[in-house]
């Protein structure tokens, strides 16, 4: 198929897909989140030699969210060795909403169930190498903008809004500290969290991120290891189990891409090389962005979700 068929389908899937978002609204618990035009849809693939392909709204910038917390968990592992951060945080999916308190977050012998959760992330934010917040930060920055080539900004209002209204997280914080999780004080290591969370990205970079994890850690573009395939094939897992919320194992079941979603709507997804794929162009493997705002009541993107459904049944891009 040529490149421009592929942009057709893809055109055309996500006004298929458009009405989706009307299933969902714009996370309301941050409210600079709650002020996004609910009716955006846009989506970019990248294959391994760089070429993307964009439809939609592909223009748009949104904050990271919780798709920071793979990312983190990639740049903690590469950091400190998988040994240090999977004697901190386990792998394994928990069943209750990503920010709960209650006591099951912490797995025994005591510690979170996984890095996805916002349990096992702060701790993680909190590990990361330096010995002060903006260290920390700087050194995540740098892991990030070396895989995508270039500098990437904070939004200050998303941050600024999400830390006035960080009640639950910050209990967690003080719950996490209480047990001795974390590396800072406990304002400290909610300040790592939330600038994580808080960090804008577009879709380009997004799929690029996308497009080194599902090459187990490759750039192919640059032709350079970034991070190990032991912590990429840890990443995938836990994007498998634990990604899409509660409701990763229908998103394994129907989608079957490894992915992590975060609640301004954006989704981070990872497609190994697929050689029998009725898509020549991504035969081997891609990354894909979507975004989205309008959530569902899983906290995934709710047409963002039926989108990439839709383009994993057409093309064969499930990985079970
Ligand atoms: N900053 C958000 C929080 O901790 C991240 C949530 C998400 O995207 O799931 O509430």
């Amino acid at each position: 198929m040529r490149s421009e068929e592929v942009f057709e389908k893809l055109k055309q899937w996500v006004e298929d897909n458009r009405s989706h978002t009307m299933l969902g609204e714009p996370a309301q618990y941050i409210p600079a989140l709650a002020n996004q035009d609910r009716d955006q849809l846009g989506i970019c693939i990248m294959d391994i030699d760089g070429d993307t392909y964009m439809a939609g709204e592909c223009d748009v910038k949104f904050t990271l969210q919780s798709i920071s917390k793979i990312i983190s968990f990639v740049a903690l592992c590469h950091f400190k060795g998988l040994d240090f951060v999977l004697d901190k945080v386990d792998v394994e999916p928990t069943g209750e909403s990503f920010n709960s308190i209650i006591p099951f977050e912490i797995h025994r012998p005591g510690k979170p169930f996984n890095p996805l959760i916002n349990a096992g992330a702060i701790t993680v934010a909190s590990m990361l190498p330096g010995d002060t917040v903006d260290e920390k930060y700087e050194r995540f920055l740098l892991f990030v903008e070396g895989m995508i080539g270039h500098q990437l900004e904070l939004d200050q209002e998303v941050y600024e809004s999400e830390w006035k209204t960080a009640h639950r997280n910050r209990a967690l914080a003080y719950y996490l500290k209480e047990s001795n999780l974390l590396d800072l004080d406990v304002e400290e290591a909610l300040d790592i969290y939330i600038r994580l969370c808080a960090i804008c990205i577009n879709l380009k970079d997004l799929a690029k991120i996308g497009l080194v994890i599902a090459h187990d850690g490759y750039d192919p573009i640059e032709e350079r290891q970034i991070f190990s395939h032991d912590v990429a094939r840890i990443a995938k897992v836990l994007m498998v189990t634990c990604g899409m919320y509660n409701s990763s194992g229908k998103f394994a079941a129907h989608v079957g891409i490894p992915a992590k979603s975060g609640v301004s709507g954006g989704i981070l997804a990872s497609v190994p090389p697929k050689w029998h794929s009725p898509e020549k162009a991504f035969r081997k493997g891609c990354g894909i962005a979507v975004f989205s705002p309008a959530i569902d009541v899983n906290g995934n993107s709710a047409a963002g979700t039926m989108l990439l459904r839709q383009i994993s049944e057409e093309w064969d891009f499930s990985i079970f």
